[in-house]
């Protein structure tokens, strides 16, 4: 319920905004355009900005839609977003229907030309928990489909080349320069996937729980199994998901619960001082500082660290 009232004041926030915009001034943030960066590309939520800044380089100009600070499970839409889709030749998307708001908001833009690039497509997916019944009960925002194939960097390195793919095709002119940047960044993303697989072999077969449901594809890709408390980071446990972790941590012989660096894990960071294990952090990358957000080489030092922190987890 808290997820339908809370989705009731977002779709009124927007109708909101699209008031605002119409009789508003521009958007602050959007300066005229300077030097060779010719086009105008609007992105999601985090990974997605790091993907395309790396992408983009000196090409275009990469503004992101939501602040660094705020992930795409509680995005709420401020007039300006629609001013930045109304300016942009492209947006960039993770897809798979973890930006829920983002179709509403497109349709408010009223901007034809608009270039959308979904970065999912193609990608091989899992099916959220619920879908596949593990988990029945809770409302959450969710599609049938697990959203997280940025934090399995081979399925990244396929977002960075569709990115590719739709950045040329939008602007020709640059084309070298997309595909330059690129490769540059798969080589990097490919480099990482070989160090993580070395790193996480003597744990092959093993479980670990997360806060939220983010890590399937992670763990998949390392043989490891994901259990979470958790599908959505807003959702409160029930006292049978309580239960549920307690006896996965006790089978598996667990060190330590995932916690994530965002609000809302306290009932994580409570339940594993009653099991009497530690909390270790993974960050599922869905925010992060201005700063951060501005270094595509922010999703190798974070999945760097969270590969030592998952270590740590096992009992290293
Ligand atoms: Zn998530």
């Amino acid at each position: 319920m808290a997820f339908v009232s809370s989705w009731l004041a977002r779709a009124g926030f927007c109708s909101l905004a699209l008031a605002l915009v119409a009789c508003g001034p521009p958007r602050p943030g959007l300066e005229p355009l300077a030097g060779s960066k010719g086009l105008r590309v609007v992105t999601t939520f985090l990974p997605i900005t790091l993907f395309t800044r790396a992408v983009a380089g000196d090409c275009a100009q990469v503004t992101a839609l939501i602040a660094p600070n705020a992930g795409p499970h509680d995005f709420q839409a401020k007039p300006g977003d629609l001013a930045a889709l109304r300016q942009a030749k492209v947006l960039v998307k993770n897809g798979l229907e973890v930006e829920a708001f983002l179709s509403k908001l497109v349709v408010s833009a009223e901007n034809p030309a608009l270039i959308t690039i979904d970065s999912s497509r193609g990608v091989a997916t899992l099916d959220s928990a619920e879908e596949a019944g593990h988990h029945r009960g809770h409302a959450h925002d969710h599609g049938a489909v697990n959203p997280h194939i940025w934090l399995d960097p081979l399925r990244a390195v396929q977002q960075v080349e569709t990115i590719r793919d739709g950045l040329v095709k939008a602007d020709p002119s640059c084309a070298e320069g997309y595909k330059r940047n690129a490769e540059a960044y798969t080589t990097q993303l490919k480099a990482l996937n070989a160090e993580i697989a070395g790193q996480l072999k003597p744990y092959r077969g093993k479980s670990f729980v997360a806060f939220h449901d983010f890590a399937p594809y992670f763990a998949e890709r390392y043989g490891l199994t994901a259990n979470y408390l958790v599908d959505v980071p807003e959702l409160n446990p029930s006292p049978a998901d309580l239960q549920r972790v307690a006896l996965e941590v006790k089978k598996s012989q667990l060190k330590a619960l995932l916690s994530e660096p965002q609000e809302g894990n306290r009932s994580f960071n409570a339940l594993a001082s009653d099991l009497g294990v530690t909390i270790s952090v993974f960050d599922p990358m869905e925010t992060a500082t201005e700063e951060e957000s501005r270094h595509p080489l922010t999703y190798v030092r974070v999945m760097r660290r969270n590969v030592a922190e998952l270590r740590r987890a096992f009992g290293e």
